[in-house]
Protein backbone atom coordinates (compact mmCIF):
# COMPACT_ATOMS: atom_id res chain seq x y z
CA UNK A 1 0.00 0.00 0.00
CA UNK A 2 0.92 3.27 -0.86
CA UNK A 3 0.50 6.53 0.49
CA UNK A 4 -2.59 7.53 -1.95
CA UNK A 5 -3.90 3.91 -1.30
CA UNK A 6 -4.08 4.61 2.35
CA UNK A 7 -5.65 7.88 2.58
CA UNK A 8 -8.80 6.77 -0.21
CA UNK A 9 -9.01 3.93 2.49
CA UNK A 10 -9.16 6.17 5.47
CA UNK A 11 -11.64 8.29 3.50
CA UNK A 12 -13.89 5.40 2.59
CA UNK A 13 -17.60 4.84 4.26
CA UNK A 14 -16.71 2.11 6.56
CA UNK A 15 -13.66 3.38 7.56
CA UNK A 16 -15.18 6.90 8.32
CA UNK A 17 -17.36 5.24 10.43
CA UNK A 18 -14.23 4.52 13.12
CA UNK A 19 -12.21 7.43 12.08
CA UNK A 20 -14.40 10.34 11.32
CA UNK A 21 -13.30 13.51 9.26
CA UNK A 22 -9.75 13.91 9.97
CA UNK A 23 -8.68 16.78 12.18
CA UNK A 24 -7.92 19.87 11.04
CA UNK A 25 -5.45 21.68 12.83
CA UNK A 26 -4.91 25.47 12.31
CA UNK A 27 -1.41 26.65 10.79
CA UNK A 28 1.12 27.27 13.96
CA UNK A 29 -0.45 24.25 15.56
CA UNK A 30 1.84 21.78 17.46
CA UNK A 31 1.20 17.89 16.55
CA UNK A 32 4.21 16.50 18.44
CA UNK A 33 6.46 17.89 21.22
CA UNK A 34 9.85 16.32 21.60
CA UNK A 35 10.05 14.14 24.31
CA UNK A 36 6.72 13.21 25.64
CA UNK A 37 5.29 10.14 24.87
CA UNK A 38 3.65 9.20 21.68
CA UNK A 39 0.32 7.28 21.79
CA UNK A 40 -0.38 7.09 18.43
CA UNK A 41 0.24 8.39 14.81
CA UNK A 42 -0.59 11.40 12.57
CA UNK A 43 -1.61 10.37 8.78
CA UNK A 44 -1.99 13.70 6.93
CA UNK A 45 -3.87 14.27 4.74
CA UNK A 46 -3.13 17.76 3.67
CA UNK A 47 -0.73 20.86 4.46
CA UNK A 48 2.67 21.44 5.10
CA UNK A 49 4.84 20.62 8.56
CA UNK A 50 8.08 21.35 10.04
CA UNK A 51 9.72 18.96 12.32
CA UNK A 52 12.72 20.27 14.61
CA UNK A 53 14.39 17.11 15.56
CA UNK A 54 15.69 17.15 19.05
CA UNK A 55 19.16 17.08 17.97
CA UNK A 56 18.77 20.26 15.71
CA UNK A 57 18.07 19.71 12.38
CA UNK A 58 15.10 20.17 10.41
CA UNK A 59 12.62 18.17 8.31
CA UNK A 60 9.79 19.96 5.80
CA UNK A 61 7.45 17.14 5.26
CA UNK A 62 4.18 17.59 3.23
CA UNK A 63 0.78 15.56 2.56
CA UNK A 64 0.60 12.74 2.36
CA UNK A 65 3.29 11.36 5.19
CA UNK A 66 2.46 10.54 8.57
CA UNK A 67 4.92 11.37 11.82
CA UNK A 68 4.67 10.17 15.28
CA UNK A 69 5.39 6.56 13.88
CA UNK A 70 8.82 6.22 15.46
CA UNK A 71 7.51 6.54 18.68
CA UNK A 72 4.41 4.87 18.81
CA UNK A 73 5.98 1.73 16.94
CA UNK A 74 9.00 1.55 19.72
CA UNK A 75 6.73 2.77 22.49
CA UNK A 76 10.03 5.65 22.19
CA UNK A 77 8.96 9.49 23.02
CA UNK A 78 8.75 11.58 19.95
CA UNK A 79 12.18 12.62 18.44
CA UNK A 80 10.78 15.89 17.27
CA UNK A 81 8.93 18.77 17.65
CA UNK A 82 6.41 18.62 14.62
CA UNK A 83 4.35 22.86 13.63
CA UNK A 84 2.11 23.01 11.05
CA UNK A 85 3.32 25.73 8.45
CA UNK A 86 -0.03 25.64 6.54
CA UNK A 87 -3.75 24.04 7.72
CA UNK A 88 -3.23 20.51 7.97
CA UNK A 89 -5.80 17.67 7.69
CA UNK A 90 -4.78 14.34 9.82
CA UNK A 91 -6.22 11.38 11.12
CA UNK A 92 -4.84 10.19 14.77
CA UNK A 93 -4.89 6.36 14.59
CA UNK A 94 -3.77 5.15 17.90
CA UNK A 95 -3.61 1.37 19.17
CA UNK A 96 -7.45 0.98 19.76
CA UNK A 97 -8.11 2.39 15.55
CA UNK A 98 -5.52 0.06 14.25
CA UNK A 99 -6.96 -2.69 15.66
CA UNK A 100 -10.72 -1.31 14.59
CA UNK A 101 -9.46 -0.68 11.55
CA UNK A 102 -8.53 -4.46 11.07
CA UNK A 103 -11.35 -5.35 11.87
CA UNK A 104 -12.77 -3.47 9.09
CA UNK A 105 -10.71 -5.45 6.34
CA UNK A 106 -7.53 -7.51 7.89
CA UNK A 107 -6.12 -7.15 4.84
CA UNK A 108 -5.88 -3.00 4.53
CA UNK A 109 -4.83 -3.27 8.29
CA UNK A 110 -1.88 -5.12 7.32
CA UNK A 111 -1.16 -3.20 4.91
CA UNK A 112 -1.66 -0.09 6.99
CA UNK A 113 0.93 -1.54 9.24
CA UNK A 114 3.34 -2.45 6.95
CA UNK A 115 3.30 1.23 5.67
CA UNK A 116 4.22 2.98 8.96
CA UNK A 117 7.16 -0.04 9.59
CA UNK A 118 8.41 1.03 6.28
CA UNK A 119 8.34 4.52 7.16
CA UNK A 120 9.77 3.96 10.76
CA UNK A 121 12.83 1.66 9.22
CA UNK A 122 13.60 4.67 6.21
CA UNK A 123 13.45 6.87 8.83
CA UNK A 124 15.35 5.60 11.49
CA UNK A 125 18.12 5.01 8.37
CA UNK A 126 18.17 8.90 7.31
CA UNK A 127 15.44 8.51 4.79
CA UNK A 128 12.93 11.22 4.61
CA UNK A 129 13.24 12.07 1.29
CA UNK A 130 14.07 10.99 -2.30
CA UNK A 131 17.40 12.07 -3.13
CA UNK A 132 18.90 15.06 -1.77
CA UNK A 133 21.14 18.27 -3.15
CA UNK A 134 22.97 19.26 -0.33
CA UNK A 135 24.06 22.96 0.24
CA UNK A 136 26.70 24.26 2.20
CA UNK A 137 28.65 27.24 2.41
CA UNK A 138 31.44 28.57 4.96
CA UNK A 139 30.59 32.16 6.09
CA UNK A 140 32.67 34.18 3.59
CA UNK A 141 31.41 32.25 1.44
CA UNK A 142 27.41 32.12 2.03
CA UNK A 143 26.51 34.98 -0.35
CA UNK A 144 28.37 33.50 -3.10
CA UNK A 145 26.08 30.48 -2.53
CA UNK A 146 23.18 32.11 -2.07
CA UNK A 147 23.82 34.22 -5.22
CA UNK A 148 24.44 30.58 -7.15
CA UNK A 149 20.95 29.44 -6.04
CA UNK A 150 18.78 32.55 -7.27
CA UNK A 151 20.56 32.21 -10.10
CA UNK A 152 19.60 28.65 -10.81
CA UNK A 153 16.67 29.01 -8.49
CA UNK A 154 14.16 27.12 -11.00
CA UNK A 155 16.63 23.91 -10.76
CA UNK A 156 17.15 24.07 -6.89
CA UNK A 157 12.98 24.11 -6.36
CA UNK A 158 12.79 21.23 -8.39
CA UNK A 159 14.73 18.98 -6.05
CA UNK A 160 14.66 18.00 -2.03
CA UNK A 161 17.45 20.36 -0.62
CA UNK A 162 19.35 19.85 2.32
CA UNK A 163 21.64 21.99 3.68
CA UNK A 164 23.99 22.62 6.97
CA UNK A 165 21.99 25.11 9.73
CA UNK A 166 23.34 28.45 9.18
CA UNK A 167 23.48 27.96 5.43
CA UNK A 168 19.68 26.74 5.25
CA UNK A 169 18.73 29.31 7.39
CA UNK A 170 20.36 32.29 5.01
CA UNK A 171 19.20 30.58 2.19
CA UNK A 172 15.33 30.61 3.55
CA UNK A 173 16.08 34.03 4.62
CA UNK A 174 17.08 35.72 1.67
CA UNK A 175 15.49 33.54 -1.47
CA UNK A 176 12.01 32.10 0.62
CA UNK A 177 12.87 28.67 -1.16
CA UNK A 178 12.04 25.58 0.67
CA UNK A 179 15.07 23.14 2.35
CA UNK A 180 13.51 19.92 3.37
CA UNK A 181 15.84 18.92 5.77
CA UNK A 182 18.63 21.05 7.81
CA UNK A 183 21.34 18.78 9.46
CA UNK A 184 23.26 20.54 12.48
CA UNK A 185 25.70 23.62 11.68
CA UNK A 186 29.10 22.46 9.90
CA UNK A 187 31.09 22.99 13.03
CA UNK A 188 28.66 21.04 15.24
CA UNK A 189 29.18 17.81 13.36
CA UNK A 190 26.83 18.64 10.00
CA UNK A 191 29.38 17.81 7.33
CA UNK A 192 29.77 14.60 8.80
CA UNK A 193 25.63 14.24 9.08
CA UNK A 194 25.86 15.06 4.99
CA UNK A 195 28.87 12.43 4.60
CA UNK A 196 26.63 9.65 6.39
CA UNK A 197 23.86 10.18 3.87
CA UNK A 198 26.39 10.05 0.84
CA UNK A 199 27.58 7.06 2.35
CA UNK A 200 23.62 5.67 2.66
CA UNK A 201 22.75 6.59 -0.78
CA UNK A 202 20.79 9.57 -0.77
CA UNK A 203 22.84 12.56 -2.03
CA UNK A 204 22.66 13.31 -5.17
CA UNK A 205 25.07 15.77 -5.38
CA UNK A 206 26.62 18.52 -3.18
CA UNK A 207 27.32 22.22 -3.86
CA UNK A 208 30.06 22.65 -1.21
CA UNK A 209 31.60 26.48 -1.39
CA UNK A 210 34.35 26.12 0.97
CA UNK A 211 36.41 29.43 2.46
CA UNK A 212 40.61 28.75 0.82
CA UNK A 213 41.16 31.19 3.08
CA UNK A 214 40.26 30.09 6.01
CA UNK A 215 41.45 27.23 8.21
CA UNK A 216 37.87 25.68 9.66
CA UNK A 217 38.05 24.58 13.04
CA UNK A 218 35.95 21.23 11.57
CA UNK A 219 38.96 20.76 8.45
CA UNK A 220 38.41 17.52 9.05
CA UNK A 221 35.24 17.10 8.17
CA UNK A 222 35.36 19.11 5.46
CA UNK A 223 38.10 17.22 3.91
CA UNK A 224 36.31 13.59 5.22
CA UNK A 225 32.71 14.87 2.94
CA UNK A 226 35.38 15.21 0.17
CA UNK A 227 36.59 11.98 0.35
CA UNK A 228 33.30 10.34 0.64
CA UNK A 229 32.48 11.55 -2.21
CA UNK A 230 35.13 10.36 -3.90
CA UNK A 231 34.33 7.17 -2.60
CA UNK A 232 30.69 7.11 -3.92
CA UNK A 233 31.67 8.84 -7.05
CA UNK A 234 29.09 11.41 -6.03
CA UNK A 235 29.67 14.85 -7.61
CA UNK A 236 30.68 17.84 -5.67
CA UNK A 237 31.68 21.60 -6.70
CA UNK A 238 33.37 23.54 -4.02
CA UNK A 239 33.61 26.56 -6.21
CA UNK A 240 31.04 28.68 -8.60
CA UNK A 241 33.04 28.05 -12.00
CA UNK A 242 32.13 23.89 -11.53
CA UNK A 243 29.23 24.76 -9.68
CA UNK A 244 27.65 26.36 -12.88
CA UNK A 245 29.37 23.25 -15.05
CA UNK A 246 27.51 21.23 -12.52
CA UNK A 247 23.74 22.53 -12.60
CA UNK A 248 24.64 22.63 -17.09
CA UNK A 249 24.57 19.03 -16.89
CA UNK A 250 21.56 18.40 -14.98
P1 LIG B 1 26.86 26.27 8.55
O1 LIG B 1 27.94 25.15 8.35
O2 LIG B 1 25.96 26.25 7.37
O3 LIG B 1 26.09 25.90 9.79
O4 LIG B 1 27.58 27.57 8.69
C1 LIG B 1 28.73 25.12 7.19
C2 LIG B 1 30.11 24.59 7.48
O5 LIG B 1 30.87 25.30 8.13
O6 LIG B 1 30.45 23.48 7.09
Amino acid sequence: MEWNELTTWLTSEPVRKVLGNPRVFRQGSILLHAHEQVNGVFVLTKGDIMAQLAHGGMLALQAPTCVGELGFLGHNPAVATVECKSEVEAYFIDRGCLFALNEIDHHKGMELMLLLSRMALERWGGRYHDRYIALVAHDDKKAELVDFVRRHRDYFERHNLIATSTTGKRLTAELGITIARTTLSGPMGGDQEIGGLVSNGLIEAIYFFRDPAWSAPHLSDVNALVRICEVHNVPIATNVATAELMVMNR
